[in-house]
């Protein structure tokens, strides 16, 4: 009894259909047995050699037929690489993310290069990105997510403290701290920074009330008329003082005055 070609051939494949798991089994435990995938890499190469031509016009013709879109330069063609892509990396994340790595490790002055060339058009895609709706709701979800850590709140706070010891950072917090006080308040009127360092500078760093030398850093805000007193927030009601006598004024005008005996400064209340 003789088979045609026809029939042989669809026999092998249903036989293939009904044993695909076990073939493939088989296949990839040989396929991992030492030496053996060298030996087909080898094969393929050799393959290919012999029959270049026969196979790049295979799939020449393959890329051409109208079914096969994945090649063409149209948008869906583009559209559906880009998609495949995508579900390859979603598929295999870990790895993607480590081949990335490390691509990016072992070439850093071709990646730098090649930011510097593109720099401009980099940023402008990134500022677009940045500026959708969506990408700005994930971005301050993930902020939040990150800072409510309890190891990253910790952190974060002992940084602003050692900030705020720092000459700098002191500024900064006397400037921050009369801001959200005059906010909070209501009151009329505002400064800026530099407005606010040019009446402290000024000073010379000596108090104008208790005359002692103190230093710019250690000069603090106060209002000429107090916002309780119908004060407002404008520079021409800020002045410089030093921090001892911005505490203890509160609301009450006063001066200073040397008493004769001990020849120590007091307070005089008006
Ligand atoms: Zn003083």
């Amino acid at each position: 009894m003789s088979m045609s070609a026809e029939e042989r051939k669809k026999r092998a494949h249903n036989y293939y259909l009904r044993n695909r798991e076990k073939l493939l089994k088989k296949h990839k435990e040989y396929y991992q047995r030492p030496g053996v995938r060298e030996k087909v890499i080898e094969y393929q190469h050799n393959y290919y050699k012999i029959n270049k031509e026969t196979i790049r016009k295979r799939s020449k013709e393959y890329r051409q037929r109208p079914e096969v879109i994945v090649h063409q330069k149209t948008p869906e063609a583009k559209e559906r690489r880009r998609e495949i892509k995508r579900r390859y990396r979603q598929r295999h994340r870990e790895k993607v993310l480590e081949y990335d790595h490390q691509r990016y490790r072992t070439k850093t002055d071709y990646w730098k290069k090649w930011y510097l060339a593109n720099r401009e058009e980099i940023r402008a895609k990134q500022r677009q990105h940045a500026a959708k709706p969506e990408s700005k709701a994930k971005k301050s979800a993930y902020t939040r997510e990150y800072q409510a850590k309890p190891e990253v709140h910790e952190r974060d706070l002992a940084k602003s403290r050692a900030w705020k010891k720092t000459p700098k950072g002191r500024r900064n917090a006397v400037y921050y701290n009369e801001r959200r006080r005059a906010r909070m308040s209501s009151v009329p009127g505002s400064f800026t920074k530099e407005e606010w360092l040019k009446v402290r500078d000024a000073t010379g760093g000596v108090c104008p009330f208790c005359g002692r030398n103190v230093g710019l850093e250690k000069m603090s805000m106060d209002h000429i008329i107090p916002l309780s007193k119908g004060g407002t927030n404008y520079i021409s009601n800020i002045r410089a003082i030093c921090r001892n006598c911005n505490s203890a004024i509160g609301n009450r005008p006063y001066m200073y005055q040397t008493n004769e005996k001990t020849g120590k400064r007091e307070r005089i209340y008006c």
